[in-house]
């Protein structure tokens, strides 16, 4: 059968769905699907008796318009990354025939096999083994082999503009607009390219409503489908708060610099951050000194837990945790990265705010801070300067000013604000910065 005549399985969620519906009807399937996916456990496959998996592809419609139209970043990550773990757990699982017809819709057409991609892209196959065999860095006879053998190795071929990613990690070949590579480099990519999917549809949904007139009706239903989602998480983050009151250096945010101030503060309201957050806040944490146990009890709490028994959750929630602690995969023991990689990799308010919302979060750590201090700093921020900012922002707090260059490290923030608090006589004289 042609690929192009499979269709993807019934569960698959960015499926076209046709009929009308009224808005109360969508709220209904908008609040299954957030049932389902905030007790789904990571990684289970649920059973195709049940409702949410026949209006899957409504479900996930319902949520992107709520999405579309709030334009609530937490929501959007956590619906970003909740739809794909659970889009990959499916994929997984799949039929062979229903992988093909997934990729076949997430690639917007696939060619495989090894004759197929020769004959279409009018290239030998003997130049497509040849290549894809010195981009694996193997012999061409065994990588022949594995040709043959495996049907993951299966070649295949999709455009250049869905499947550039696989160009990018270096594992395939481009050819005339055409990325041709073993199957198994598009399941890598599969999961990632679906939640691209999923943001473009996001985007142009707001597009279309914010340009029609029924704009306020659907913001009336957004809004309703947000508070019914944070009604879910709040009961979540209630039952297995995180007491984080003590005389540790990580049970006292109020010394943290802003961007591990602003993680922690978002992570305790709403029991989410995303996942390259929640490694920034994590190496942040255990920089502190926060022992493994006790770290993992304060991610227990993450929505994205929710319904996960603790045994469970060590095996699979905690498998990063562990890992940077160094009892996982390469076995390295990560360190807290310093501002230089934060500001280029991970979440550093003075690089990523606009000029509104950081006024706004640093009035709210230091809410002595004046408007010239704070005009200051978005200058700073304006040219660039991001760690003079900060320096800027520490030295709002302690009225001095620091005298040797700039803060450079998350730590080194810390430490300066604990040193100024004991000499105030306000500080935990045993607490110590490692
Ligand atoms: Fe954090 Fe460094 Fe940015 Fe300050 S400059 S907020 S310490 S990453």
């Amino acid at each position: 059968m042609e690929i192009s005549k499979i269709r993807p399985p019934s569960w698959y969620p960015l499926q076209q769905v046709k009929g009308e519906l009224s808005l109360g009807e969508l709220l209904e399937i908008a609040k299954k699907r957030i049932d389902f996916l905030v007790s789904w456990k990571a990684g289970e496959i649920p059973d195709d008796s049940l409702d949410y998996l026949k209006n899957n592809a409504l479900g996930n419609l319902a949520l992107c318009i709520a999405s579309a139209v709030t334009d609530d970043a937490y929501f959007r990550n956590w619906l970003l990354e909740t739809e794909a773990d659970f889009f990959a757990t499916m994929f997984k699982k799949a039929s062979p025939s229903a992988k093909l017809g997934i990729l076949n819709k997430v690639f917007g057409g696939i060619i495989v096999g090894l004759s197929g991609v020769s004959e279409y892209l009018n290239v030998s196959s003997d130049f497509i083994l040849n290549e894809l065999a010195t981009i694996r860095r193997v012999k061409k006879e065994s990588f022949n082999q594995l040709v043959g053998t495996f049907e993951g190795f299966s070649v295949a071929a999709a455009r250049f503009e869905k499947a550039y990613k696989i160009i990018r990690k270096e594992s395939g070949l481009l050819l005339g607009g055409w990325v041709v590579a073993p199957l198994i480099e598009f399941f890598r990519i599969v999961k990632a390219c679906f939640q691209s999917i999923m943001e473009q549809r996001i985007r142009e949904i707001r597009k279309r409503i914010m340009g029609g007139n029924k704009k306020e009706v659907y913001e009336g239903y957004a809004q309703e489908v947000i508070a019914y989602w944070r009604g879910k998480r709040a009961k979540f983050v209630t039952a297995k708060s995180y007491v984080s009151s003590g005389s540790k250096l990580w049970q006292r945010p109020h010394l943290f610099p802003p961007c591990s101030r602003i993680l922690y503060d978002k992570f305790m309201a709403t029991g989410y951050i995303p996942h390259g957050e929640r490694v920034q806040l994590a190496l942040f944490l255990k920089g502190l000194g926060m022992p493994l146990e006790e770290q993992l009890k304060f991610w227990y709490k993450a929505v994205d837990n929710m319904g996960i028994s603790w045994d469970n959750y060590l095996r699979k929630g905690g498998y990063y945790i562990r890992h940077i602690y160094g009892l996982e995969g390469s076995r390295k023991d990560y360190s807290p990265p310093k501002c230089e990689t934060i500001i280029s990799r991970y979440f550093c308010p003075f690089s990523k705010l606009d000029s509104s919302s950081l006024r706004e979060v640093l009035k709210k750590i230091n809410p002595k801070i004046t408007s010239g201090a704070l005009d200051r700093i978005i200058d700073a921020c304006i040219i660039h300067e991001f760690t003079r900012a900060c320096t800027m922002f520490l030295e709002s707090i302690t009225g001095k000013t620091l005298r040797r260059g700039f803060i450079s490290h998350p730590l080194q923030f810390v430490r300066i604000l604990s040193i100024y608090e004991k000499k105030k006589g306000g500080g935990n004289k045993r607490a110590k910065v490692p």
